[in-house]
């Protein structure tokens, strides 16, 4: 999907316009505003929070490759004598020449924890049921798409593999997942059920894989006939926990599900594994291998934590500049607490001449994503954004997190869950980072003073003033 151009500048002055508008209708809200971060209304808070599928789709488009893990794979299975493979190549799974080279294009070398296990199984003849569950990042996609592609008899003109997401955006990530990979198979072809996609009544697909969302495919499967669900032999139900998470989306998933032939092949994915969603695995895969992956614990062992006094946001903003003049940075994220803080320090960044980008609630899903595309492209080296929305997000390639207000919870106590995942690293191979926090006000330092007691790691004080101090926390 083409990443539509951006005009900063132009965002950032609808923003602040809009942020002004939510600040003017509110009653009781104050003309002036608290240095505090508590300026936030409740209608900021509830506007920037997302839905389940539009975290999931942001943490895939700022993700820049594999999560590294360290946790050891939990495998289950009904039959404990089956044989159970795992590969350390891609090459051991004797794919389509094309395919394999489709693999190393995209620049994968070894598979991945979750990839070595699943597979062998996902390409074994007969064809095996999977279950697998893990975070987001270690490479179910790469391997559901991989045992799609490998499935495909491209002499068959009619749909053979079907694969459910729970959004339009998640279907045509997966979908573009499936086109680089298939680059030396033209052979192959794919079809979107989505929104938008209209087909003349009376057709036949032809296309060999259909990725589309639950209603999309009911609507063109049972009351159009354009494909027959009688002929798919393999089925995967991606992202099955967001899918559960959006109304109406088990019901009709499971409407398909009963339409397949019973020697259809069964891939169930799922970045959590709550009772909901096994439940749910339980109606659709039987005799399944099973496959988890624990999540890597966040620590902030190897971040480096201060905080700066300021007195207002002026002060605040010169000490994120001075810090920023004098330290090279990599990539930096900077959290306001809401978007009328973030709308006005990205205008002032800009002004200043650094490029930066800004993330809150008000934009459009397109934009969310050229804005991501953008940061992890590097084409911005500094992401502001407000805190809802960044929240459950991994940005792993950041060196520099700055609180520009501190983490609360809504009854103004320190919100030590979210400042951990805004500041710390999963496992050993987490890079080392430095936070800043940026306090001013007597609440605020005990928020900060909170969070240094709550984790037990000392946040030292950096006077923002003194540039040799500065590049002593770069070294
Ligand atoms: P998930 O579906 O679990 O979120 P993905 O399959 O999307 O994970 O993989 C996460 C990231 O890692 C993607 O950027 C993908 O291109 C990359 N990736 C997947 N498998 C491999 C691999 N074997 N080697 C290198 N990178 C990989």
């Amino acid at each position: 999907m083409a990443s539509p151009k951006v005009d900063w500048a132009k965002y950032t002055d609808e923003q602040e316009s809009l942020a002004s508008k939510v600040t003017n209708l509110g009653i009781s809200q104050p003309t002036t505003t608290p240095q505090d971060g508590s300026e936030s209304s409740k209608s900021d808070e509830t506007e920037d929070q997302i839905s389940p599928a539009e975290k999931s789709l942001l943490q895939k488009i700022i993700r820049k490759g594999l999560v590294e893990t360290t946790k050891d794979l939990e495998i289950q299975r009904k039959d404990p004598t089956s044989p159970l493979y795992s590969i350390k190549t891609f090459e051991a799974l004797h794919l389509k020449p094309a395919l394999l080279k489709g693999v190393y294009a995209m620049g994968f070398n070894a598979p991945s924890k979750i990839q070595e296990t699943a597979l062998p199984t996902l390409l074994a003849d007969p064809p095996q049921n999977m279950i697998a569950q893990s975070q987001s990042g270690t490479g179910k996609t790469a391997a559901f798409v991989l045992a799609m592609l490998s499935r495909v008899d491209p002499n068959k003109d009619y749909p053979q593999v079907l694969c459910l997401s729970p959004t339009y955006e998640l279907a045509i990530q997966t979908g573009e997942v499936a086109a680089k990979m298939s680059q030396f198979c033209p052979e192959i072809k794919l079809k979107y059920a989505v929104r938008g996609e209209e087909i003349a009544r009376g057709t036949k697909i032809t296309d060999h894989i259909i990725i589309g969302t639950p209603g999309k495919v009911l609507d063109w499967a049972i009351k159009f006939r354009f494909f027959d669900l009688r002929k798919i032999s393999v089925f995967v139900l991606d992202e099955a926990d967001v899918m559960i998470a959006t109304q109406g989306h088990q019901d009709q998933c499971i409407r398909i599900h009963k339409l397949l032939p019973r020697t259809c092949q069964m891939m169930f994915f799922s970045a959590t594994y709550e009772t909901a969603v096994m439940e749910f695995a339980e109606i659709i895969v039987s005799n399944p291998l099973i496959i988890r992956l624990l999540k890597e614990e966040e620590s902030l062992d190897n971040i480096k934590q201060y905080y700066v006094k300021c007195k207002n946001m002026d002060e605040k903003y010169t000490a994120i500049t001075n810090i920023y003049g004098v330290i090279t940075i990599g990539q930096a994220i900077i959290f306001c607490h809401t978007r009328k803080t973030a709308g006005w320090l990205a205008e002032k960044m800009s002004k200043d001449g650094h490029a930066v980008a800004v993330l809150s609630g008000d934009l459009t899903v397109e934009q969310r994503i050229a804005v991501l595309d953008r940061f992890r492209a590097g084409l911005e080296k500094v992401l502001i954004t407000t805190n809802v929305l960044a929240r459950g997000i991994d940005v792993e390639q950041v060196t520099i997190v700055v609180n520009f207000d501190l983490p609360i919870d809504q009854d103004r106590q320190a919100d030590c869950a979210t400042y951990l995942h805004r500041i710390g690293r999963t496992g050993r191979f987490g890079k080392s980072g430095i936070a800043i926090n940026l306090v001013d006000s007597s609440h605020a330092m005990q928020v900060c003073q909170d969070i240094e007691k709550h984790f037990g790691k000392k946040i030292h004080y950096l006077d923002a003033e003194d540039a040799e101090e500065i590049e002593k926390i770069g070294a």
